[in-house]
């Protein structure tokens, strides 16, 4: 297959730059070109685009992204082993790249990215989760961003698509399908990765809805869902009893059974209970 762009290859890149992965950093890199490509053409067209991208390590999804066409990628990364090489990619993409050296929970990137965003990821797996739930839990909706495209261990992405009735339905599927269309786009095996991580991953890419799928109150379906889940083995008369007084006749108000457990409720059911919550 072509080459993507005419820098070196990664293998030569991380020898050149000293960049042994680090484990506490999350770091499992991706050497293969044509695959951060690809994984970049899953975020959809990124002409006209911004790209916030985390953790872009030696470069790999980054150079993926400026070969697809990204107007502009900010990228945010806490390993200042890496900005060497980013700089090299910057000088190969004149004016098309940005790098931020720090922390990603710790800076805001807004000021520095012009809409229409996107982001796209190969996240470092302690901080992915905490970054999809921010991301999906602005002040104000619709977000910054117009599309997520994020790479996770794989049961994690389960979590986000997952279904009433499932294992993997909970709080993070609630969070990421009311106000997100959210799909698994891909699965990759460890061995895509350098070095392999124990556990697969898939990439999940999320659109943001306009406006929420159901009409509800943030603070309070946050507050129902985080009780129903936190003991999911119990009916819900017994899970929500401390969120509201009477709880049992505002689930029957929404439509629900009280002794029906939190994993059989749709999000319809959730946000249905969230109003009847608001208005007693
Ligand atoms: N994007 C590269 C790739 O696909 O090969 C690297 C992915 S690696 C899984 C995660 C990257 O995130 C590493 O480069 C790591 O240094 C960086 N990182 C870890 N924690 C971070 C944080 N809190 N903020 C920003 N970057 C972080």
């Amino acid at each position: 297959m072509s080459a993507i762009d005419t820098l070196p290859p990664l293998r030569e890149v991380i020898a050149a730059h000293g960049l042994s992965a680090r484990k506490s950093l999350g770091q499992n890199f991706l050497l293969d070109l044509n695959l951060t490509a690809k994984i970049a053409r899953q975020a959809g067209d990124l002409t006209g685009c911004d790209v916030l991208e985390i953790g872009p390590g030696p470069g790999g999804l980054t150079r993926g992204l400026l070969s697809e066409g990204a107007r502009h990628v900010l990228s945010l990364e806490k390993d200042a082993r890496c900005l060497p090489a980013l700089a090299e990619i910057a000088t190969a993409y004149p004016g098309r790249l940005s790098v931020l050296e720090g922390d990603a929970l710790e800076i805001d990137p807004l000021a520095h990215l012009t809409p229409p965003i996107r982001v796209a990821a190969n996240l470092p797996y302690n901080v992915g989760t905490e970054l999809l739930v921010r991301w999906l839990t602005p002040p104000e909706w619709p977000p910054f961003w117009q599309s997520l495209t994020l790479m996770f261990q794989r049961e994690v992405a389960e979590r986000i698509v997952a279904k009433p009735g499932s294992k993997a339905y909970g709080r993070l599927a609630i969070l990421s399908q009311w106000r997100a269309d959210a799909g698994i786009v891909m699965h990759l095996p460890p061995g895509a990765f350098t070095p392999p991580p124990k556990v697969s991953s898939a990439v999940v890419h999320l659109t943001a809805l306009p406006e929420p799928r159901f009409p509800a109150d943030a603070a309070i379906l946050s507050r129902v869902v985080a009780a129903g889940f936190n003991q999911r083995r119990k009916m819900l008369r017994a899970s929500l009893k401390g969120v509201a007084p009477g709880i049992e006749d505002h689930l029957v108000a929404a439509g629900i059974k009280p002794t029906d457990r939190a994993e059989q409720i749709p999000l319809e059911g959730f946000c249905a209970l969230a109003r009847a919550l608001e208005t007693a």
